[in-house]
C-alpha cells in the first residue's frame, strides 16, 4: 500500500467497523477482515450504533441485543474486539464524536485509524456530520458491496473522494435488511450469520414480529 509511508513507524494501526449491526452478518466480518489483511491492522474494533441518526424513524433491536449479538459473532477471532462507546453514549451516534472518544483513550494514543464502510455508506457521507473533519482522524476505507458500482464515488465532493481507500474484497449480497425479513417470514439465515447469531436470534426471538419492512 503507497499509503503507509505516511505513516510513523511506531505507531498501531486500529480498524473501525461501525454498524447498526441488526443483526451482525457475514458481510461485516468479511469486510473487517478484509482490511485487517490489506492494511496490516492490529486490531479491528466493532461499534454498535446507540441511536443512528440515519435510522432514527425505524424500529431498531435494542442496543443491549445488537452489542450482544456483535460479541457473539467476534469472540473467536482474537484481533476483533467490541466497543460499547455509542451504546453508552446518550444522543444520537455520529462518528466525528467516536473518532475523538477513541482518540482521547490512552490505549490508542498515537494510533492511526481506519474507518471501514461499505460502498453503500460511503456514498452517504456528505450527509454525515463534519465528514471534512473525520478524513482527518482517520483513513477511510470503502470497500465493495453488492449493488453499489465504484464509479458512484465519482459523484462525490472532490475533496472527500479524494482521501477515500477503495478496498475490493469479495461480494457477499447479505444484509441485516434481508436478514430481519427472513427471520420475520421464518426462513434460514443458516450460513449468513454465525451459527452463535442464529440462535441468539431464535432463542430471544428477534424480527418475529417486525412490521418495518
Ligand atoms: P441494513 O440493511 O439494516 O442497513 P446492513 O447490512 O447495511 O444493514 P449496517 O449495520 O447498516 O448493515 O452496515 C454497517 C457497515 O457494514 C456499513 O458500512 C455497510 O456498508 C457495511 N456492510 C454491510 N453489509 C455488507 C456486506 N455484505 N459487504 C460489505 N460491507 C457491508
Ligand atoms: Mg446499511
Amino acid at each position: 500500500m503507497n499509503n503507509r509511508a505516511a505513516e510513523s513507524p511506531d505507531g498501531i494501526k486500529i480498524g473501525i467497523m461501525g454498524g447498526t449491526f441488526d443483526p451482525i452478518h457475514y458481510g461485516h466480518l468479511l469486510a473487517a477482515d478484509e482490511a485487517h489483511a490489506a492494511f496490516g491492522l492490529s486490531e479491528v474494533i466493532f461499534i454498535p450504533s446507540g441511536h443512528p441518526p440515519h435510522k432514527a424513524n425505524k424500529k431498531l433491536t435494542s442496543p443491549e441485543d445488537r452489542y450482544l449479538m456483535t460479541e457473539l459473532a467476534t469472540v473467536d477471532c482474537p484481533y476483533f474486539s467490541v466497543s460499547r462507546v455509542e451504546i453508552d453514549r446518550q444522543g444520537s451516534s455520529y462518528t466525528i464524536d467516536t473518532l475523538r472518544a477513541l482518540r482521547a483513550m490512552p490505549k490508542y494514543a498515537g494510533a492511526q485509524f481506519y474507518f471501514i464502510t461499505g460502498l453503500d455508506a460511503v456514498l452517504d457521507i456528505v450527509s454525515w456530520k463534519n465528514p471534512e473533519e473525520i478524513m482527518t482522524m482517520c483513513r477511510f476505507v470503502a470497500v465493495s458491496r453488492y449493488g453499489y458500482s465504484p464509479k458512484k464515488m465519482e459523484e462525490l465532493p472532490e475533496e472527500l473522494r479524494t482521501k477515500i481507500i477503495p478496498l475490493e474484497i469479495p461480494l457477499l449480497a447479505i444484509s441485516s435488511t434481508e436478514l430481519r425479513e427472513r427471520a420475520r417470514n421464518g426462513r434460514s439465515i443458516r450460513f449468513m450469520v454465525p451459527p452463535a447469531v442464529e440462535k441468539f436470534i431464535r432463542k430471544k426471538s428477534l424480527y418475529r414480529n417486525n412490521t418495518e419492512e
